[in-house]
């Protein structure tokens, strides 16, 4: 099944917080702890076009440092960004 599409709107990098939900002060306590697969970036195959920012429904993907990045504390392994990652950058990996 194809995620659902919102329509186009235009993002740049630098249009795109520097700051988590938790960060912001949306979320309260750690919540991740359920998770059984963390999605992991490829740094490699990343382009920085953030779809996977705007489909988490979790607010947790933001950029640091110039990379994406993920916030493991409060992801819930969900996989849409993988799903919504058309270079195929992101591979969910199995929590020890
Ligand atoms: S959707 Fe994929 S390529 Fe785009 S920023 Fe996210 S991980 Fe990087
Ligand atoms: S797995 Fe789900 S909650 Fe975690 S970063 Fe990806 S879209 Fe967000």
């Amino acid at each position: 099944m194809k995620p659902y599409l919102r329509e186009k709107i235009p993002t740049s990098f630098e249009d795109i917080p520097e700051t988590t939900s938790y960060e912001a002060g949306f979320l309260v306590t750690k919540n991740a702890g359920w998770r059984n697969v963390r999605p992991v970036i490829d740094p490699a195959k990343c382009v920085g076009c953030l779809n996977c920012y705007l489909y988490c429904p979790d607010g947790v993907i933001s950029r640091k440092d110039g990379k994406v990045q993920i916030d493991y504390d409060f992801c819930k392994g969900c996989g849409i960004c993988k799903k919504i990652c058309k270079l195929k950058a992101i591979e969910l990996e199995a929590e020890k």
